[in-house]
Parts: structure tokens; C-alpha cells; sequence
């Protein structure tokens, strides 16, 4: 259907970004010509078809919205899509079966996610999100099709209280892998396919179009073509967050801009950070933006509360410990990020053969010769010997052995409070370069907890919505835990489409 604008596009709230916006050298403000037509027109627009579009557009369409959604990519599911797919939540039946955690709350939960916030998160989203998880295991059960059938708990934080610990990281059947996100994706795209959502690939949205202060619809371009779409009831952002966009991480996360220099970033490389973009050309703030979820492909240490970490210490150019190496995953390896930069040179995993007769151990005899050999493990007869082959002082490094050797002696890590694999280490000797593996950045655009999106001046942009890793505030400058973010794309996914629907 087309319709001929009546009036011209009215950006309330831009001109408090435009500095903002030519500093991360984006294109300015969008426009959309008095005269011009539009193309298509629906009520609730998706952009973007990962865990958080397809769930946007699952709960509009269940409340009788016309639903569009637009993909960038070729398929559906996005980063979602290569996830495992876990998904974190407090006090449900499924934990009450599967786990020894008979009375955990959404408050306990909430409290540990403000905590590992460190002071910068929003608490209102957190506990929002905190009280919405156990209901979204059931809707993806009862709704989806989803069959839970595990859950296991993420690994420490060592300033986090134990008692507010507990296993909520949800299994499904044929998740928890690398890949069996899809299965996810599937099930509530199908929901929302049944009940009349549309979905256009190849299709990337450009910008938003705003009426009267009211964002009423986007330019797309799908190839050469460019494309208008109207949304009568409003858009939802679910475009991620700025995983592979060079220059907005190095204006907006230093981590995220060393991994995309120096790691592999996993997500999918259509999360360029365009939703995020947008918003801010018209006015919208940001949140939460610096974190990134990092990890040891190698290793995977820290994953997984119920695979403790082999005896094992990681220290800096220096030759000393700085983190508590079994402490949930993205928290160690911030600090490895911060050593990294701090001494000008990668950080170390130290190992040695005793580590082999560890049943933890991911490194045998044979492995560790076979690494040895391809370069990706240097070896030492003596610690002074290894020291040597990674260039840190060897009457550091000695020190450190000896100290760790101690509190191996002790039962006790006095310096770090390490919970797993503290055994005694001997030679001969083994360094691993820590290298992260990426699996998003974290930040997007401020939002309430209606997913509205809210500009520099604190007002709501009536009409746009954000979703998923493209909405930040939620999670704080590391990521605590797996099961988090599928979790948000879920949570704020529904509660966007539910609120553009109402309109
Ligand atoms: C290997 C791996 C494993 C992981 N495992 C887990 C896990 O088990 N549990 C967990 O909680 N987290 C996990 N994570 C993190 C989690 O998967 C992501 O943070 C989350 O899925 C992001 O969801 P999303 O909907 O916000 O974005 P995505 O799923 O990435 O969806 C964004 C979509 O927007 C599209 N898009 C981008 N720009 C445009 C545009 N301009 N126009 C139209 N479309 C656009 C993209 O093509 C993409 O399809 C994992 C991540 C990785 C990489």
C-alpha cells in the first residue's frame, strides 16, 4: 500500500546527538523527502530476526498485530543462531526438578546481576528482567514447543555473595552446543509465522523516518532497490549490538575493538551496530556500552559451575597472578583484556605435567606435545626455562609457582580465592597465550521497561522500540554468565512486541 507523506520529517531531540553521531563519523540525520511515498506498510516493524526479532514478532502477532519483519542476513536467527541457546532464570519448576535449588527467587537474581553491574546498571530493567525470566521458560515451553531438560550454573564472582548463587542456566532438548540456538529461533519463529508475522530477507534497514516527533517508519534497501516501510504501530530495533562496526568500538568499547583487531569475534558479522546507529541519529541515547562477552575457545574455563578448572594459574608481562582464573569467564578475561593493555603484552596460562593426572586437565601428555609442536604451547624443563620462552622475569615467575604451590599446600588461595584445580604444580613446564574468543559486544540504546527507547533528554521516542543486545543498561561491563543475553532477547523481544502492538 502507498500512501504520499503529508508532512516533513520531524526530528525532535537529533540536534542534542548530532556531534554525538559525526564523531562516530555516521551518515547524520536521516530525511525523508515531503512527497515521498511508502512502499509498505504494516503496524508492528522488526528489524532484524534474531532471539529478539523473532520473539518481538511472536508476541505481536499472538496480540493480533500485522507484523513485518526485515533481515538483513539470508536466513533468520542471527547471532542467536550460533548461541547454545541456554537461558538464565530463578524459580521455576524446572529448577525445582532438576536441581538441589528448591527456593531461589527472581530477587536473588536480580541482586546478582546488580552486583556483577559494578554500579553502571539499570536495576529497574535488571529486575524487571529478573521477574520475567521464570514465565518466559514457561511461554517457550507451553507456547514454543521448547522441552527443558537441564540446568546447570555459571562459575563464580568473586565479590558476589554465595548465597546468591544458584544453577539457572536452562537446557533444552538438543541445546547447549555451539549452533543449537537455531532451534530457538525456529520454534517461536513458527509461532509467530502462524499467526500471520512476514518476514523479507535480504533486506537492510537503513534509517528511520519520524513524523511529527513519532517514528512512523524506515528506508530500506534490498539490493539496488530502496524501499519505504510504514509502521503504524511502531518499530522494534533488534539488530544487536556494535559486534563488528570497527569504528564505533573504538569510539564505545576499547575490548570490543582490541578483539576485533586481534581475536576472533564469533557473532554474526551482519551485527554491525545499525540499529544502534539509527537510534542515535535521531536523537536516542546509549547504555551500558564497554563490555564484551570473552571467552577461552581453548580451554573453556569458567563456563560451567560443574567443570572445575585444572590446576593452572594465569599471570601478566610481569610474571604475577592479577585475577582469580576459575571466576566466571567474561570477568577473568576483562581483567586479562585490562593486563593486556596495562604491561603491552599478552597474558599467560601456566600449566605444567603434574596438571596431566588432573581429571579437569584439557591437555594430555600427547595433546600438549602435539601444541607444543604446532607452536601454540611453549614449554619450559625448569620455571626459569619457561620464563625465558614467554620474555617475563624468571625470579617473578619462580615466585609466583612457589606462592601458588603454597596455598596448594594450604587449601587455601589467599590472594585470589581460586575454588577449583588448586593443586600443586610441577615441572616440566607449559605457557598458553591467552587469546580471547568473542561472542558479542554488550551496550545499546537506553530503554524503560517497555523497551522504549529514550533520548539524550530522557524522553521516551514515541514509537521505536529496542530489543535484545541492541537495547543495553541490562547487563554491566562484563558479562556475568551464559543464559543471560538469550534470556534478554526473550524478555525484551516480548515486552517490546506486547508495547508496540498496544498502540
Ligand atoms: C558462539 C556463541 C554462543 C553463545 N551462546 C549463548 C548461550 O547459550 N546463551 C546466551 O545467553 N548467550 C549466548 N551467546 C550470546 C547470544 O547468542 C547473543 O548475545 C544473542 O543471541 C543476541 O541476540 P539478538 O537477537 O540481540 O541479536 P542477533 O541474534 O544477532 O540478531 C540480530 C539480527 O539483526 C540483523 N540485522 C543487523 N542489522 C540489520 C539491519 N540494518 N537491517 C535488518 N536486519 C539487521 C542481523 O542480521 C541478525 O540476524 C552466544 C554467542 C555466541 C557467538
Amino acid at each position: 500500500m502507498s500512501k504520499n507523506l503529508s508532512r516533513r520529517t520531524f526530528l525532535k531531540g537529533a540536534a542534542a546527538s548530532v556531534a554525538g553521531v559525526a564523531a562516530l563519523g555516521l551518515t547524520g540525520l536521516p530525511a525523508i523527502a515531503e512527497g515521498e511515498s511508502w512502499d509498505v506498510e504494516t503496524d508492528v516493524l522488526v528489524v532484524g530476526a534474531g532471539g529478539a526479532g523473532v520473539s518481538a514478532a511472536a508476541e505481536a502477532a499472538l496480540a493480533g498485530a500485522k507484523v513485518l519483519v526485515l533481515e538483513k542476513g539470508g536466513i533468520i536467527g542471527g547471532t542467536t543462531n550460533f548461541s547454545g541457546g541456554v537461558m538464565q532464570a530463578a524459580g521455576t519448576k524446572y529448577q525445582k526438578e532438576f536441581t538441589a535449588y528448591q527456593d531461589d527467587t527472581p530477587e536473588k537474581h536480580a541482586a546478582l546481576w546488580i552486583k556483577s553491574g559494578e554500579g553502571t546498571v539499570d536495576e529497574e530493567l535488571v529486575t524487571d528482567l529478573a521477574n520475567g525470566a521464570p514465565g518466559h521458560i514457561d511461554w517457550l515451553a507451553d507456547v514454543c514447543g521448547i522441552k527443558w531438560t537441564s540446568i546447570y550454573g555459571h562459575c563464580h564472582i568473586p565479590y558476589v555473595e554465595d548465597e546468591l548463587m544458584a544453577d539457572r542456566i536452562h537446557v533444552y532438548e538438543g541445546g547447549g552446543g555451539i549452533g543449537s540456538g537455531g532451534i530457538y529461533v525456529q520454534a517461536v519463529w513458527a509461532v509467530a509465522e502462524q499467526n500471520g508475522a512476514e518476514l523479507q530477507l535480504n533486506t537492510e534497514v537503513k534509517r528511520l523516518i519520524r513524523e511529527d516527533g513519532v517514528v512512523t517508519g524506515v528506508v530500506a534497501a534490498q539490493g539496488d532497490k530502496e524501499i519505504r516501510v510504514k509502521a503504524n504501530k511502531g518499530v522494534i530495533l533488534c539488530t544487536a549490538s556494535i559486534d563488528h562496526n570497527e569504528e564505533m568500538a573504538k569510539r564505545l568499547s576499547p575490548q570490543q575493538y582490541y578483539d576485533l583487531k586481534n581475536s576472533q569475534v564469533l557473532s554474526a558479522v551482519t551485527d554491525t551496530g545499525d540499529g544502534i546507529r539509527m537510534g542515535m541519529e535521531i536523537g536516542a541515547d546509549i547504555s551500558g556500552m564497554g563490555g564484551c562477552i570473552d571467552f577461552c575457545a581453548k580451554t573453556g574455563a569458567a563456563t560451567n559451575n560443574q567443570i572445575p578448572l585444572f590446576p593452572s594459574f594465569i599471570v601478566n608481562q610481569k610474571g604475577f597472578r592479577f585475577v582469580c582464573e576459575d571466576a566466571t569467564y567474561a570477568y577473568h578475561y576483562r581483567a586479562i583484556f585490562q593486563q593486556t593493555m596495562q604491561h603491552d603484552g599478552p597474558t599467560y596460562m601456566i600449566f605444567g605435567t603434574s596438571t596431566f593426572d588432573d581429571p579437569a586437565t584439557v591437555w594430555t601428555a600427547e595433546t600438549a606435545q602435539a601444541d607444543v609442536d604446532a607452536g601454540a604451547l611453549l614449554t619450559g624443563e625448569t620455571i626459569e626455562d619457561l620464563a625465558a620462552q614467554i620474555g617475563v622475569p624468571a625470579a617473578n615467575l619462580k615466585a609466583q609457582l612457589d606462592m601458588w604451590n603454597a596455598y596448594a599446600e594450604a587449601g587455601e588461595d589467599a590472594q585470589f580465592g581460586r575454588k577449583t584445580g588448586l593443586a600443586p604444580i610441577t615441572g616440566p613446564f607449559f605457557a598458553y597465550k591467552n587469546v580471547a574468543a568473542n561472542l558479542g559486544s554488550l551496550g545499546g540504546l537506553k530503554i524503560n521497561t517497555n523497551a522504549e527507547v529514550i533520548d539524550v533528554n530522557g524522553d521516551v521516542i514515541p514509537h521505536l522500540y529496542a530489543a535484545g543486545l541492541n537495547a543495553g543498561g541490562w547487563i554491566g561491563p562484563y558479562y556475568p554468565g551464559s543464559g543471560t543475553a538469550v534470556m534478554g532477547t526473550v524478555h525484551w523481544g516480548r515486552k517490546a512486541g506486547a508495547a508496540a502492538a498496544k498502540n
